[in-house]
């Protein structure tokens, strides 16, 4: 389902903002050397998971929501069991909180603590599509960044590039994961990841990673 159509309604449980970090304000000092995990932020449908109305018996059932059977892309918990050996981890999705809630409490064991923060449509900016004549929500970093994280050691997942036009530096895109057979999008992901991590770069923004899965 599209994400425009999930309901957004009064969050059923507190909200998980960042963690005050040692950083605050400090936008000029060389992360690496304070030995700070990079953070990577994780887009939710179409990257993660794939949630429709539509039976896909090969799939992994993660729940369900309302109508919808929420699906496991494929290589999920392997990704995520990766990925947080290297990167303080955090999920930002443009869906409603009840929705996210649902999806994020059945693939972590105890979101609150697997996660850096957990962030829903409420912390994204509306933006108006010429092109479909739609309104989309914008994922903007410089909220990210006014929580105290360095910008230079941030990354963000997305299947939909134009939700991080203005953070592009910061992107990596993936393809958008619709119940495809096979998908190893994920595993191809975690080894980029782990190898982009050991380079060591002091600058992410720097570094071409549009062509990571080719
Ligand atoms: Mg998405």
């Amino acid at each position: 389902m599209s994400e425009r159509t999930k309901t957004d309604q009064t969050p059923r449980l507190r909200e998980m903002g960042p963690a005050p970090r040692l950083l605050d304000g400090l936008d000029n000092v060389n992360l690496p050397s304070l030995q700070v995990d990079p953070l990577l932020i994780l887009d939710m449908d179409e990257t993660l998971v794939y949630a429709t109305t539509r039976e896909i018996p090969h799939l992994n059932v993660l729940t369900r929501f309302e109508e919808y059977t929420v699906y496991e892309r494929p290589h999920l918990s392997e990704f995520i069991a990766s990925v947080r050996e290297q990167y303080r981890v955090a999920i930002w999705t443009a869906a409603g909180r009840d929705y996210a809630q649902a999806v994020i409490e059945s693939v972590f064991q105890n979101p609150s603590q697997d996660l850096d923060f957990f962030w829903t449509s409420e912390r994204c900016t509306t933006k108006w599509d010429y092109d479909s004549g739609e309104f989309y929500n914008r994922k903007n970093l410089g909220k990210v960044r006014r929580s105290g994280e360095d910008l230079r050691q941030v990354l963000i997942v997305e299947d939909t590039p134009k939700n991080v036009a203005d953070h592009y530096g910061n992107a990596i895109y993936i393809s958008p994961f619709e119940g495809q057979e096979n998908d190893r999008e994920l595993l191809k992901l975690a080894a980029f990841l782990g190898q982009f991590r050991q380079e060591g770069h002091e600058d992410f923004r720097r570094i071409e990673k549009r062509w990571w899965s080719e």
